[in-house]
């Protein structure tokens, strides 16, 4: 596998993910990811997205409740 950005090598490793929703900023540490040695890239697996993907909906989600509350 190599870097999408530069095809640089990439390893296994973890990356921080920041998630912006709603109002609400979110950060999760320690996502499995693999990272680039050349420019720090981070690549996620299908998986690791679809995690991501499902944290966020959920942040957006909960958010609206202060929304409605406000
Ligand atoms: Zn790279």
């Amino acid at each position: 596998m190599k870097c999408v950005h530069c095809q640089g090598t990439i390893k296994r490793g973890t990356a921080l993910i920041h998630i912006d929703r709603g109002g609400c900023h979110m950060t999760i540490d320690n996502v499995p990811a693999w990272i680039c040695g050349q420019c720090g890239e981070p690549l996620f697996e299908e998986s690791e997205v679809q995690t991501i993907q499902d944290i966020s909906e959920a942040v957006d989600e909960k958010s609206r409740l202060f929304q409605r509350s406000a």
